[in-house]
């Protein structure tokens, strides 16, 4: 069994027990961690606050050359962690080195710069007004990006000049060990950064609650997010969470169709459709609602279902036959309430493995169970509109705001689409995902923003001095 990262030191759980890892694709188990207790979150948060007056005293170019050295060793083991996390994940290989590994390595990098050019002073009348790293931050995150949604947060605090505990999902921890092995080797000081593997309720409400933690930083479910918020709360804590979506692709008619319909599907299936940003209500013209769902189909054939490793495969696995078993029940309960399945299904494709065939629905209605909640597999909803207006009521009509799309004829009136979706990212006319804009959620899907300058600003407190 692996052991936990505190003060500096691989160290046993208290606990004594463990959590199995498990390969999505052959259902085999291949690792173990620590199932970390309370005991051990205690001695990783104490761990922290010690490292915290070193670390946040440093001049921020030193931080800045770490985070550097820390990005190079990630590029340089990027088949590597690439290897794990296809393994532990279920992502196709490609995709987990492309976006699962050298993205998280490209953000590492840009917040070695950012520590340092990012400015912490400003003036305003008679006043300095400072920024200062907030202390100790408890870091939870889930497992459908398990690098990247790591890094998102680990790389602002540490160039903030904050101390750190991360707790990985117990469903895809071991991207969270390689990335430990190297900030170990990159010479960390002990303290810095800490790993408690384990179990949400048990290690995430632990941190949530300790009085030595100063902000959490949450990724995952919203069920989850609201307990986490509410413990923190208790201790007046801050509290950034990043939580679910269920984000809409508006086509107008005058959008070029066939890019739309074609980018709209692979945006859905990306990941076997475990990306909380996923657009996963296609919100479709009546006039052209048959073409797109032809259309949409035929896109569909092409996501070959598959081995990780296999160089056709375009889907992988579920992470887990806990998600397996939950898409199949979503793309059940949207035949009973009547939409009408033109893809996919829930006949296993593969015999082992947690896969789910990409599945369509078209003939969704909106506040059908499968328009409004997220289902974090390949399921795609295609929703009719007559009007503009109604498609903008259609798009905000969920209690989620994390991403979006619109396509239109121009990029002008795309843009004035976009402005009134209430959420935190829109794609116009296919605009490329840019890891240095700020990402995060409106409305349930969460508080704050991770990623470039604004995924820094979490990380400070801000004090006046008069003058
Ligand atoms: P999850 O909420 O079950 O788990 C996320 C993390 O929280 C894990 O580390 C888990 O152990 C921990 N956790 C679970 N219960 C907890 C509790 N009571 N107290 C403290 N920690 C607890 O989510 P998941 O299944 O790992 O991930 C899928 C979800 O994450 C989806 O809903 C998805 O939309 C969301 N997500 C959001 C973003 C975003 O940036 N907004 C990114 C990725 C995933």
């Amino acid at each position: 069994m692996r052991q936990l990262y505190i003060g500096g030191a691989w160290t046993a759980s208290v606990s004594g027990e463990a959590v199995e890892v498990v390969n999505p694709a052959t259902e085999e188990i291949i690792d173990r961690v620590p199932a970390g207790a309370a005991g051990d979150v205690d001695a990783a948060v104490r761990a922290a606050g010690r490292a915290f007056p070193a670390w946040s005293a440093l001049p921020p170019a030193d931080r800045a050359k770490q985070l550097a050295a820390a990005a190079e060793l990630l590029k340089q083991r990027a088949d590597e962690v690439a290897r794990i996390i296809a393994t532990d994940m279920g992502s196709p290989f490609g995709f987990a080195l492309k976006v699962q590994t050298l993205m998280p390595a490209g953000v590492l990098a840009s917040y070695a710069q950012l520590a340092e050019s990012h400015p912490r002073e400003t003036r305003t009348g008679n006043s300095l007004v400072v920024k200062e790293p907030v202390g100790v931050v408890a870091a939870i995150t889930p497992w459908n990006y398990p690098l990247h949604q790591i890094v998102a947060k680990v790389a602002p605090a540490l160039a903030a000049g904050c101390t750190v505990v991360l707790k990985p999902s117990e469903v895809a921890p071991l991207a969270a060990y390689a990335l430990a092995d190297i900030l170990h080797e990159v010479g960390l000081p002990p303290g810095v950064f800490n790993l408690v593997s384990g179990r949400g309720p048990v290690v995430g409400e632990a941190m949530a609650a300790h009085p030595g933690v100063d902000l959490v930083s949450f990724t995952g479910s919203t069920t989850a997010g609201r307990r986490v918020a509410a413990l923190a709360a208790d201790g007046v804590k801050r509290v950034a969470l990043e939580l679910g979506g269920k984000s809409a692709n508006v086509i107008l008619p005058d959008a070029d169709l066939t890019a739309a319909v074609k980018a709209g599907v692979a945006n859905c299936f990306v990941n076997a459709g475990q990306t909380c940003s996923a657009w996963t209500r296609m919100i479709v013209h009546r006039d052209q609602y048959d073409e797109a769902v032809r259309l949409a189909v035929e896109a569909t054939a092409k996501y070959t279902v598959g081995d990780p490793f296999d160089e056709a495969t375009r889907v992988g696995p579920l992470v887990s036959a806990a998600q397996r078993d939950r898409v199949v029940r979503y793309i059940n309960r949207g035949q009973e309430e009547g939409a009408r399945l033109v893809a996919g299904g829930t006949e296993r494709p593969l015999p082992r493995g947690y896969y789910v065939e990409p599945t369509v629905f078209a003939a969704v209605e909106p506040g059908m169970t499968i328009e409004q909640e997220e289902i974090f597999g390949p399921v795609l909803s295609i929703i009719p509109y007559t009007t503009e207006d109604r498609a903008v009521e259609i798009a905000n009509g969920t209690p989620y705001g994390l991403a979006g799309a619109v396509w239109a004829g121009t990029e002008e009136r795309a843009v004035a689409l976009a402005r009134r979706l209430r959420t935190g990212q829109v794609a116009v006319n296919g605009g490329r995902f840019n890891p240095m804009a700020p990402f995060g959620g409106y409305k349930r899907s969460g508080i704050g923003r991770e990623l470039g300058e604004h995924g820094l600003e979490e990380f400070f407190e801000v004090k006046s001095l008069q003058l």
